[in-house]
């Protein structure tokens, strides 16, 4: 079987899934196991006293709660880690739970001290699709072709977590070089 033009897909959260839907007509040994980490973020009340990023070491799972800074310099906190016991991207819960506050203001206060009590309120969430489960050591990312699924001219992204963005260009050149484009 072949495709032309040639297809990638990237669906990310949604590929196992997808892909998982459509196995029995396909080879089931292709699609890894997607886990589901939540990556919930907080706002900073007020202006930041900061004009630059701060990263502290990497937790397992993520990059640990680092401070970014919007376009308008408004100030974030996160991502943390929150492992979600679910199957299905379709079961995703984005709210962002106020009860996670105090696990994040002990964070910060790790590199800022002067974090007032009350400073932070509920942002807005992420979801990593991650190749491996929790403990588990990191996965890279997956990148299939022909070799994998047997299927000319497609190739499957898997597991494109953080940081997929800034290594997009890299991954678009080798979905290119093994298309043969
Ligand atoms: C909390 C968090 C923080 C992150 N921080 C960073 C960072 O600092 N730096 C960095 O480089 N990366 C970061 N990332 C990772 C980055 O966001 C991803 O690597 C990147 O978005 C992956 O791009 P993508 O196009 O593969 O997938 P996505 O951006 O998820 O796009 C997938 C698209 O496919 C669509 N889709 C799904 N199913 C179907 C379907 N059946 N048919 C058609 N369309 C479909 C979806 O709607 C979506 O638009 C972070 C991720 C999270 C969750």
């Amino acid at each position: 079987m072949s495709i032309n033009p040639a297809i990638t897909t990237a669906a990310t959260a949604e590929a196992g899934t997808r892909n998982r839907r459509t196995r029995e007509t396909r080879r089931p040994t292709w699609i890894p196991r997607a886990w589901f980490a939540k990556g919930n973020y907080y706002a900073l009340a007020g202006r930041s006293p900061f004009t630059r990023l701060i990263y502290p070491v990497p937790e397992p799972g993520g990059l640990g709660v680092h401070l970014t800074l919007d376009l308008a310099g408004q100030a974030r906190f996160g991502p943390d880690v929150e492992w979600l016991d679910v199957e299905s991207p379709d079961a995703i819960d984005y709210a962002v739970d106020p009860a996670r506050s105090a696990a994040f203001y002990a964070a910060i206060r790790r590199y800022w001290p002067g974090l007032k009590d009350g400073a932070l309120a509920p942002a807005y969430s992420g979801v990593r699709p991650k190749l491996q489960g929790p403990g588990e050591p990191a996965s890279d990312f997956m990148l299939q072709g022909p070799e994998a699924h047997g299927i000319a001219g497609l190739v499957n992204l898997y597991g494109i977590e953080s940081p997929g963005l800034t290594a997009s260009p890299a991954i678009a050149a080798e979905v290119v070089r093994r298309l043969g484009l």
